[in-house]
């Protein structure tokens, strides 16, 4: 089943992690043995072949950049909105590069959209070995060279490109607002103003307070854009306040319920609701600490808790009995987002684990038509409905 994962810091991981997703998984794993500057050093879950073979074809994909408020901050971030900048730059000339050998494709209106979904519908099954449905044209528009006629089906899904919808998460390095006019022609399609702490625009995860006039301004500037606003990390301030000032459409990439895990970074029942009520979707996180409560980052062990995959489809299922139905819930699993296996479900080794999920949702009564929307329609439905 084709998957759509709405949050993944794929060039983050590629230039700040200095990992080539291309590779495969064991590889990069094993370069990584023994080093320490980075807490997920050889616990990485996610590259771009183990999304394949997971059927995670579809992603919002991120460039980051903060910059650092003020001495204090526990965060690293750059020393100016033009370094910060330059830093997302460099991670769409990743993505770029990831498009020109034809491992991805950036997805910028509904017709990409479409093409995307169909082309990976279209896809025999990985279990497949039939090679004759699918055509030898389309393998060369993906961008690789057909080099065997004797290639099984397994293969050839394994060369699909992954598509990618770009997300800014964090708006610090937007410098002005002809930057987010620069970025939108780039491809940019979703903004989240804040990460965690103070930001530029808005204040984020750990920091109260409301928007200050250049948040509201750049609220006003993405409208007329068609930007999505991505509310995750905003803080409460400041979310009931876009809310109030943003009337485009809106999303939560990853965002997980307080009602089950209390922290300011988890959104209330009356978030969500509210959230329903404008058409969001929100997507489902896999950061151990946003599932089960009581999480000591570097103590809790994902065994010691007895975390599982099973824990996600809870925060799926408590937004679906908010809203009343299916159509809301989706898949964010932001699993490299600076953490591996340490702080993941024991049961999940790669990314490619996200495709048990339609299996524990089908067990808990969730029809097949409903798994269906959690795994990615409801997503592609409102890039669709936000794209016309
Ligand atoms: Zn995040």
């Amino acid at each position: 089943m084709l998957l759509f994962d709405a949050h993944l810091d794929l060039a983050m991981n590629a230039l700040e992690w200095n990992r080539d997703l291309t590779r495969p998984i064991d590889e990069i794993r094993q370069r990584e043995n023994g080093m320490t500057d980075k807490p997920d050093r050889g616990r990485g879950t996610v590259w771009l072949s183990e999304m394949r073979r997971g059927g995670i074809g579809l992603c919002v994909a991120t460039q980051i950049a903060r910059i650092q408020h003020n001495a204090y901050s526990p965060v690293f971030g750059w020393r100016s909105q033009e370094q910060a900048w330059a830093q997302t730059q460099g991670q769409l000339a990743w993505y770029r590069a990831m498009e020109e050998s034809g491992q991805m494709v950036q997805i910028r209106d509904a017709q990409g959209l479409e093409r995307h979904v169909n082309l990976w519908a279209e896809a025999p099954p990985a279990s497949s070995s039939s090679s004759s449905s699918f055509s030898s044209s389309s393998s060369m528009e993906m961008g690789f060279e057909k080099e065997d006629n004797d290639e099984n089906a397994d293969d050839r899904k394994r060369r699909l490109p992954i598509g990618y919808i770009l997300n800014l998460e964090g708006a610090d390095s937007i410098v002005t607002l002809k930057h987010l006019e620069r970025a939108y022609e780039q491809g940019l399609r979703a903004v989240g103003p804040a990460h965690y702490g103070p930001g530029v625009y808005a204040n984020g995860t750990d920091a109260p307070g409301g928007l200050n006039a250049k948040g509201r301004e750049m609220l006003k500037e993405m409208q007329p854009l068609g930007i999505i606003l991505d509310v995750t990390h905003l803080c409460d301030d400041c979310f009931w306040e876009a809310l109030d000032l943003f009337s485009g459409p809106m999303w939560a990439s990853h965002q997980n319920c307080r009602a089950l895990v209390p922290h300011n970074r988890q959104f209330s029942d009356e978030q969500i609701k509210a959230l329903v009520e404008r058409g969001a979707v929100i997507g489902a996180v896999l950061d151990a600490w946003m599932l089960v409560p009581g999480w000591v980052r570097g103590k809790t062990t994902p065994e010691g808790a007895g975390l599982t995959l099973e824990k996600i489809v809870e925060h799926i299922d408590h937004v679906c009995q908010i809203a009343g139905s299916a159509r809301h819930s989706g898949l964010g699993s932001d699993l490299d987002g600076a953490f591996g296996r340490e702080q993941t479900p024991a049961d999940l080794d790669t990314i490619a684990d996200l495709s048990r999920i339609p299996t524990i949702l089908k067990a808990r009564g969730y029809s097949e038509e409903n798994v269906t929307l959690i795994a990615r329609g409801n997503f592609v439905r409102f890039l669709t409905e936000a794209w016309s």
